[in-house]
């Protein structure tokens, strides 16, 4: 969970396992930023995680669920419930990750903790 930059609403946190699926292909959707002859966006960075395994960090922001990026927490619909747009979300990463050919272990997981949160959530 995170707090909404100048506000006390929490959001949850998107399961995003940093596979850079997403920021590898903006020559496919309608951006303003930069991006190279592949698709990748200028400001991504190759790291590393802890336990060794490679992964793609954005210089710009903290996580992926701002402007440009297809996991936006602001892109939900009000009228649909935060655990339907998360598997949604997720089954989106899937596929896109499949499509470039990213290793299946990258797949986001929707956790039982997780679906607790999203579905006490909706129905607030
Ligand atoms: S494709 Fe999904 S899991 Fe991969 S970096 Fe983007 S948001 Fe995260
Ligand atoms: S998350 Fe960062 S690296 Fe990925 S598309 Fe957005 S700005 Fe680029």
């Amino acid at each position: 969970m995170r707090e909404q930059e100048n506000t006390n609403v929490l959001e949850p946190t998107y399961p995003c396992t940093q596979c850079g699926a997403c920021c590898k292909v903006m020559h496919t959707v309608e951006t303003t930023l930069p991006y190279d002859e592949t698709g990748r966006c200028a400001y991504l960075v190759d790291a590393e995680s802890p336990d060794g395994r490679p992964i793609y960090l954005c210089s710009v922001y903290e996580t992926r669920a701002e402007v440009d990026c297809p996991t936006l927490n602001s892109m939900k619909p009000v009228d649909v419930p935060w655990f339907d747009f998360y598997a949604f979300m997720i089954r989106s990463c899937a596929l896109l990750q499949e499509s470039i050919g990213v290793d299946s272990s990258y797949k986001p997981q929707m956790t039982p903790d997780l679906a607790a949160i999203l579905r006490s959530m909706s129905e607030e």
